[in-house]
Formats: structure tokens, sequence, C-alpha cells
């Protein structure tokens, strides 16, 4: 059965099925059906469902030590900070538990920033986002989010953002105040349906925050951790953001999140500044370390030669279907843009055993886990085609 339970707030749209085991990339439902899954409890468990390394290093470290709070020292945080700030930009870490949270702390960070490197006297605080992102959904991070249909009922909303034009440098001009503190940017828009950022804006917009002393600050809570087949996709962008926010994929599918910064920007920051019970805690980081133990420089290129076979095969895909007019991505995060809603693309995968996503309407998602194979491209993207060539059988705009 899967109907929607009363004692749960009925905010998802569930599909109905109920997992209750999972190995590499499938899934098993409590009816014993195996689904191959192409989305990866939302780009969280890239290193596979129930990865064994992960589960052994979480069985390890919950027979030691469970949780402390942060007003102690803990070695799993100060090993997984470590290992964080030498596989990016040198900076410090500070440990939430969600990618909402991560965001919620750059938000602050560039706040102060903007507080202590005021214009003649008066606090900046406004920063500039772009059309269709997606940071999150407290209040701070709704706010930051462009997309009004998540906004819609809950305002007043948190003031001090304001919204460009996606890969559009005059229009973040136009953008910028006296009270301009920071960008924040995706590297490519997840939820917002699968847009990169070309490497030239960004580069662009990277001499323009240092021309305007603001902070660039990109959320990889989606790209980062192995998603475009680097640690994070700034590494292969050439452009170093001055504030980094990651979570999903960071500890296989436990809780976190992490605001990497700069060391001058970090230690804006002081001892009661900003905190969280349970950020950074043992088990969790204990996860996140066997994650980056698997992300071997070795395992990322893996990550993109199999991405290149994914886009060659979605390039071809597209040449022989008009019905396909963009495929987006990098990696092993792509989207494949309709001409059409592209929501009856779900069901029918999933009636055939695929789990993959439609997101922006019309952009079906594919966040596969990092361990698909030849089988499995091939089986997802025979599925992926018949799916949108049924579409083309039904009626246009539908
Ligand atoms: C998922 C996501 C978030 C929000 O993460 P939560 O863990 O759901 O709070 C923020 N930014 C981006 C780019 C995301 O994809």
């Amino acid at each position: 059965m899967t109907k929607i339970s009363p004692y749960i707030f009925n905010t998802y749209k569930r599909q109905p099925l109920r997992f209750v085991r999972g190995q590499g990339a499938y899934l098993w439902t409590d009816r014993g059906e195996k689904y191959l899954d192409f989305f990866s409890g939302l780009a969280v468990c890239g290193v596979g469902h129930a990865n064994p390394q992960v589960a052994a290093a979480v069985a390890r470290q919950a027979k030691e030590l469970i949780h402390t709070s942060n007003l102690y020292f803990t070695v799993p945080q100060e090993k997984l900070a470590e290992r964080l700030s030498k596989r990016t930009f040198g900076g410090k870490v500070f440990f939430s538990n969600s990618g909402a949270e991560a965001n919620e702390c750059a938000i602050k960070l560039a706040r102060r920033f903007g507080h202590v490197h005021n214009r003649k006297g008066k606090d900046r605080y406004e920063i500039v986002v772009f059309e269709n992102s997606f940071h999150g959904r407290t209040m701070a991070t709704l706010s930051a989010t462009a997309q009004k249909k998540y906004q819609k009922g809950f305002g007043p909303l948190l003031p001090g953002f304001r919204t460009a034009k996606r890969m559009d440098l005059a229009s973040v001009k136009k953008c910028l105040t006296p009270r301009t503190c920071a960008v924040l940017i995706e590297p490519i828009q997840g939820e917002g349906g699968v847009r990169p950022a070309d490497r030239r804006f960004l580069a662009l917009l990277k001499a323009l925050c240092r021309r305007h002393d603001l902070l660039l600050m990109f959320d990889e809570v989606q790209t980062g951790i192995g998603r475009t087949g680097y640690l994070y996709a700034y590494q292969c962008l050439d452009v170093i953001p001055d504030v980094l926010t990651s979570a999903k994929g960071l500890a296989d599918g436990i809780p976190i999140g992490a605001t990497l910064a700069k060391p001058a920007v970090a230690d804006l920051l002081k001892p009661g500044d900003h905190a969280s019970t349970f950020g950074g805690g043992p088990v969790v980081c204990a996860a996140a370390l066997a994650v980056l133990d698997i992300l071997t420089p070795a395992y990322l290129k893996r990550i993109r030669q199999t991405g290149e076979e994914i886009s060659r095969r979605l390039m071809e895909m597209r040449s022989r279907n008009p019905v396909i007019t963009d495929v987006r991505g990098r990696g092993l995060m792509w989207g494949v843009q309709l001409d059409r809603p592209g929501d009856a693309v779900v069901p029918f995968c999933r009636e055939n055993g695929l789990l993959v996503n439609c997101t922006a309407g019309n952009v079906i998602r594919l966040l596969p886990p990092f361990c698909v194979g030849k089988k499995e491209i091939d089986r997802a993207m025979d599925l992926i085609e018949k799916a949108i060539f049924s579409l083309t059988t039904i009626k246009k705009n539908l």
C-alpha cells in the first residue's frame, strides 16, 4: 500500500513506491520489485546505495561515539575539515546538516562581510542571485531562491536579494548597489533545469566581484562531491569562489551541510556567532570521510568517462528525436529538455523499472550513481528514448 499517511505533513508528491533496500545503482521495494536508480535520492547517493565502505564507517563510529556537541573537539570533524580544505582552495569549514543550512551560513557570512567591510559606515547586505536559482527552503534560502512558485504564500521574504538574468553580466551590474556584498550562483542550476553557467561568464563575474569587493559564493550543494566528474564543479571552471556550499552527496545519504570559505572570510565569524547542535557530528563526518576516500582522482576520472558515454548517447538520442530541444550537463548530471511537458516520462520509466526525474516542467533530469556501467546505461537510455517517443504520440502541449 502506498497511500498518504495521516500522520505526516502532506508536503511531497510521492510516487507509489516504498523502498526497503538498496545496493549500488539499484533499489528494491517492499514488494520485491527491483529498480534502476538514475536519480540517486536527488544527487545524494553518488557512491551508491548502502555503500559498504560508508556503512562500515558509520557502524564503526556509532559504536565508538555518536555525539558530543560542538562544545568539545572531535577527531572525525577535524579530519574531514582538513581533507575538504586540502582538496579545495585551502579554506576553513563550518559544518551543518543540509544544503539549506550550508547556504544559510553563507548568507550570514556575506552579511557579516558587508558589515565589517562597510561603505562609509553603512553596512552592505544585498546579495545578487540568478533567475531560476534554487538555494533551499528555509526563509533566508527561500528568499535567495529566485522562483516564485517556491515563495508563494510565505511572505514577507527576507529583504536584500536581487535577481539577475542568467549569463548576463550587464544584468548583474544593474543589480549592484552600494549595499551589495556578495553574488550567489550555482555552477550548474539543478532544480532550475540543469543549466550550466559558462566558464567565460564565471570569469567575468569573478572579476566584477574583485572590482567591487564582493564575495563570490558557489552553491555546489548539487554539483559537488564528484557529480560533475570533479570533486567540485569549480575545479573544471578555472574560477575559485570565496565561499562554497556543499551537502547532498557529501555523506552519501547521512544529513550534512558544509560551508567552505577562504580563511580571511571564515574568520569574520567569531566564537558564538554561528552554531549547530548536530553539525559535524562524529558519525556523519566518518561517513563523509569514507565518501572522500572513495572519490580518488582515478575514480573521478572514471566518472568523467561514464559521463562522456552518457553525453554521447543523449546527443544521439537528440538527433533522432526532434521533441528533444536541448541536452545539457556535465559528468553524471544531465538534463534532456523537451518541447513539451515531460512529467509523463517519469511514470513511463518507473513502470519499466527505471527511476528518473523531471524538473522545471520539461527537463528530464538524470543523476545516476557513479557506479553505473554499460548495462545500466544501455537500459536507461533505451527506456528514456521510448518514454520520450511515447510523448510524441500524445498531442503537443497537453
Ligand atoms: C538541494 C539543494 C539545496 C537545498 O538542500 P537541502 O539539503 O534540501 O536543504 C540547495 N541548493 C541546491 C543547489 C540544491 O540542489
